[in-house]
């Protein structure tokens, strides 16, 4: 249902506006869109609504931050009391040891916690614990995953043919121009999934290792789950040197109760959180090894090894969303969740034969991504997209954004919420069916 508008501008006019005090007009990327971005109105549930009065399904759910899709009423309670009592004080909270709580009892391995702002700032943190814990310099990574913007993490995260090298020895590429040489010489790049190529790599470097930074679905790289001869693998070797596996599930908590490692047999030593931790306020997390965890406590006697702080850290509001958001994210709801998800993904290959289309589908839990390839990638070089392919995905996205009002995220994945039925899946599928008939003729081009 379209709504009035609810700006006297249009969004050309607010982008020709923006453009002139942020770069690129945008403050970040993700929302760019040719000829200019859609500024939004309001939401509700699984819809949004742009300034045009342009209501659409959200199945981006702000980059799988909102598992309850938007304005969920508990939430909205819960944040209006507190909102009422501040925002922030220099004092601790109550609301942080409860949320504290809640989320150490969802996870085997999470004795300790700390609260962070970002996804970035968690995963950074949790370099520099593992850094602290074992007094070594180096992390490995996997080629083409995405941890946010450190330095040290942003390493191979856009690798491409040009510049990715052997895949017996990946190349450690730095993101942002300018990044120091020492950033990439502490940071291995191993092909995800790959045991035999991985320890190899591991091999050369075994007393300078000091974590292996592992997200279990990498999105990027193709949104395929680590299998368990790899994070086995990984375990092993990293008791053998001394050195520590530490999960990134920023996105991939959702994937069960408590995140994707429910499903492993051995444990992160440390995990990072954030995304939908929130409640849909800014919010990271890192968790795990109470031992591991005291390098950050200012109590233990002796030289504190990592000083650690944030203005905004923990602070009551994000607290209270994210505790209320996460008690309605229980089992039954993870459970029903991705049996949607699992639907949808049926009913999009559905689609994709009856469009009789070259394109393959990856997904786990409440996450599903399309690729415009035949046969599903198993890594992030057969998931790469070259700028051919690229173009044409963001032909497809756009044609189910103005034509079937759809949003997507711009990989062409789908972050399910709570707040989404059956009915909304069965517009997703036929949307994609005629995208993917829109497409057809250039995506036969491509294979
Ligand atoms: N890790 C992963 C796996 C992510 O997907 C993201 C964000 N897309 C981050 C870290 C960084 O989170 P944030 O954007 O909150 O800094």
């Amino acid at each position: 249902m379209n709504k009035d508008k609810t700006s006297k501008n249009s969004n050309k006019d607010i982008y020709t506006n923006a453009l002139k005090v942020m770069p690129g007009g945008v403050s970040r990327n993700t929302v760019l869109r040719k000829p200019y971005p859609h500024y939004a109105a309001m939401a509700k549930g699984c819809y949004v609504n742009d300034i045009d009065g342009i209501e659409r399904i959200d199945f981006a759910n702000n980059m799988a931050s909102l598992i309850h899709g938007h304005g969920h009423p508990a939430i909205i309670e819960a944040v209006t009391e507190q909102l009422q009592k501040g925002t922030a004080y220099t004092l601790a909270t109550e609301a942080e040891v409860r949320f504290a709580e809640h989320i150490i009892s969802r996870a085997e391995g999470f004795e300790k916690i700390r609260f962070v702002n970002s996804g970035t700032e968690a995963v950074m943190a949790m370099i520099k614990a593992s850094r602290a814990f074992t007094g070594k310099p180096m992390i490995a990574k996997a080629e083409g995953a995405y941890h946010g913007t450190y330095d040290f993490s942003e390493v191979s995260q856009a690798a491409s043919p040009d510049n990715w090298g052997d895949l017996d020895n990946p190349n450690s590429v730095p993101l942002t121009h300018g990044t120091p040489q020492m950033v990439a010489d502490n940071v291995l790049i191993y092909p995800f999934n790959d045991v035999e190529r991985t320890l190899k790599i591991l091999d050369q470097h075994v007393d300078k290792i000091a974590a292996v930074l592992i997200d279990p679905v990498p999105h990027r790289v193709g949104l395929i789950k680590a299998n368990n001869e790899f994070i086995n693998a990984i375990h092993d070797w990293t008791r053998k040197h001394g050195a520590l596996m530490i999960f990134d599930e920023v996105i991939t908590f959702r994937v069960n109760y408590g995140g994707t490692q429910e499903e492993f047999s051995v444990k992160p030593d440390l995990t990072s959180m954030g995304k939908m931790i929130g409640g849909g306020f800014p919010v990271g997390a890192f968790a795990g090894r109470s031992d591991v965890m005291s390098v950050l406590d200012p109590t233990q006697p002796g030289k504190l090894k990592f000083p650690h702080s944030g203005t905004f850290s923990a602070n009551p509001i994000t607290m209270t969303a994210g505790r209320v958001a996460m008690e309605l994210y229980d089992e039954n709801a993870v459970r029903s969740l991705n049996k949607l998800t699992q639907t949808a993904m049926k009913q999009i290959l559905e689609a994709i034969k009856i469009a009789d289309v070259p394109v393959s589908i990856t997904g786990t839990g409440s996450m599903l991504r399309i690729h415009l390839k035949s046969k599903a990638p198993q890594n992030y070089r057969e998931a790469w997209h070259n700028p051919k392919e690229a173009a044409l995905l963001v032909k497809l996205l756009d044609y189910l954004f103005f034509e079937e009002k759809i949003m997507m995220v711009n990989t062409g994945s789908c972050m399910l919420s709570t707040a989404l039925s059956q009915k909304e899946i069965d517009q997703l599928s036929d949307g994609m069916l005629n995208a993917f008939k829109h497409i057809r003729s250039e995506l036969l081009k491509l294979n």
